[in-house]
């Protein structure tokens, strides 16, 4: 029998290419969340559509790099830097990604942005449309195809035009936000109209789905069921799909040789101190400045624990190009020294923070060692999430993935995706609180062993059985009954 073909249509490929000569290059593949959920998948035969990161404006490069990434099952769509300026760093990162985070539209010159809104709008269509015309050269009849993401909201609407045959799945990777935030963008009903061409509508957890719902309601007119969007007796169906990762690909680093010994110089680089630990990309969003303040705020008023306990905060630096992010970057850095100052001695220090360098302007920068992060998750005590927004948190999966022997405790901002499935093993915070969060990391570091267990427990079923494979298997087969479904209803 044949398989299923699914073609999956993301900003970018999960592959890096840099180019060697006229017509030669070099592909390095990332595995991200969505290449470990879509490698695990057997059912169906998986090809990606999408930018390879590289602008590429002769043809030759084009023909060449198309028939390296061909090897890769990888499509490559080709944005030219205007595009990339106008569509990705200006309407999807400086737009989008901000409102979508209730960051609130930008600030800064505000007159300028509302010109510049209208071509960036533009552009960002245009973009859309670009990688329309790429999944519709590629399409075969019966093939699914999975839209993923903030940049491709206007991807489905395209596709239907070209094809209203076609199955087309659209997911969300960051939260949908309240309607009274969505409805201050000002292409909000364009943009939600061509996001319910889709067939089927998937986000991290139920709070945005029923979001994405009330903004159709309330914004468009339509009518919300139990099962999605109505316009016309046409369904739209909405649902949760809460991704995961692949535990077993973390389960099994860390019986390595090479993790074991990097786990063993790192209990004793720590001996004798409690281990907290952070993971976070240098953006607004996770909350690294609150974690830092309420950090002090446990130190100031625990002395007896200054020198028992290190915080280890791995920043990992995206969008070096932008001031916002360097103003992050700094201030992160100013509070990191000055509390280091205030409570280190000659020795040693309360604050480890570790800035991974690779920076690119383009790419999202994903550095640390796969065997070093594993290492760092298993030597942990406490783990501290404090997201002020975040879709998901795949860094909060990942360490309870790493804890089976420690059983460190998980401290998790109610603003994360991850706190509706880890909620009842974690310890939820608001991270704007800084006063609970101090409470809550004295609360973790002398938690008694049985509760730390059964939290531990609790958190380590879901992230084994909720998997990155699960979800997206989960996420296509209900694409697939959603379609039959509409078929039998007219
Ligand atoms: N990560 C990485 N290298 C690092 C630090 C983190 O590859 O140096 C990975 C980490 O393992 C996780 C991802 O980056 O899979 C972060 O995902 P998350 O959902 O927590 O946040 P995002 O960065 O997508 O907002």
């Amino acid at each position: 029998v044949r398989k299923q073909r699914l073609l999956v249509v993301a900003n970018r490929l999960p592959v890096s290419a840099t180019r060697k000569s006229e017509d030669s290059w070099a592909l390095e593949i990332s595995v991200g969340g969505l290449v470990s959920a879509l490698l695990g998948i057997n059912e169906f035969e998986a090809r990606w559509i999408g930018w390879a990161g590289v602008n590429v404006p002769d043809e030759i490069g084009q023909r060449s790099l198309t028939k390296a990434l061909a090897e890769k099952r990888c499509i490559p769509v080709f944005l030219d830097e205007e595009t990339v300026h106008q569509y990705y760093n200006g309407y999807c990162n400086n737009i989008l990604w901000p409102l979508f985070h209730y960051l609130g539209l930008p600030q800064e010159d505000r007159l300028a942005t509302t010109r510049s809104f209208q071509s960036q709008f533009a552009s960002y269509k245009n973009a859309n449309q670009m990688f329309a015309d790429v999944v519709n050269e590629h399409y075969k009849e019966g093939d699914v195809v999975w839209c993923h993401d903030y940049h491709l909201m206007f991807l489905p609407r395209c596709l239907k035009e070209y094809n209203s045959k076609m199955k087309v799945g659209w997911f969300l990777h960051t939260p949908f936000p309240s309607s009274e935030i969505h409805r201050t963008l000002p292409s909000r009903s364009e943009l939600l109209r061509s996001v319910l061409a889709a067939d089927l509508v998937g986000f991290h957890t139920y709070d945005y789905a029923r979001h994405f719902v009330s903004a159709c309601t309330r914004i468009l007119g339509l009518e919300g069921t139990p099962d999605g969007v109505e316009d016309q007796g046409k369904l739209t169906r909405v649902a949760a799909f809460p991704i995961g990762i692949d535990s077993d690909r973390f389960v099994r680093a860390l019986e390595l040789p090479q993790v074991k010994d990097h786990m063993k110089e790192l209990k004793e680089r720590f001996a004798g101190r409690m281990v907290m630990l952070g993971v976070d990309r240098l953006d607004m969003i996770k909350g690294i400045p609150q974690k830092i303040l309420a950090f002090e705020k446990f130190l100031e008023e625990n002395p007896i624990w200054r020198d028992k306990v290190v915080l280890v905060q791995i920043a990992v630096p995206t969008r070096t190009d932008v001031p916002e992010y360097q103003k992050l970057s700094s201030q992160v850095h100013e509070i990191v020294g000055r509390i280091n100052g205030r409570f280190g001695s000659l020795t040693t220090v309360p604050i480890h923070h570790l800035v991974r360098s690779r920076p690119s302007t383009l790419t999202d920068d994903r550095s640390l060692d796969f065997h070093a992060l594993c290492a760092l998750y298993a030597v942990t005590d406490v783990a501290l999430v404090t997201s002020l927004r975040d879709g998901m948190n795949l860094v909060s999966y990942e360490f309870v993935a790493c804890q089976a022997s420690k059983k460190g405790v998980l401290i998790l901002s109610e603003f994360a995706g991850a706190a509706q499935s880890l909620g009842a093993g974690a310890i939820l915070v608001n991270p704007w609180n800084v006063t609970e969060v101090a409470a809550s990391i004295g609360y973790a570091l002398t938690m008694p062993a049985d509760e730390r267990e059964k939290r531990h427990r609790h958190n380590f079923t879901h992230v084994t059985t909720h998997t990155s494979q699960e979800w997206a298997e989960t996420f296509v087969s209900e694409l697939n009954d959603t379609v039959v479904e509409a078929q039998l209803r007219t």
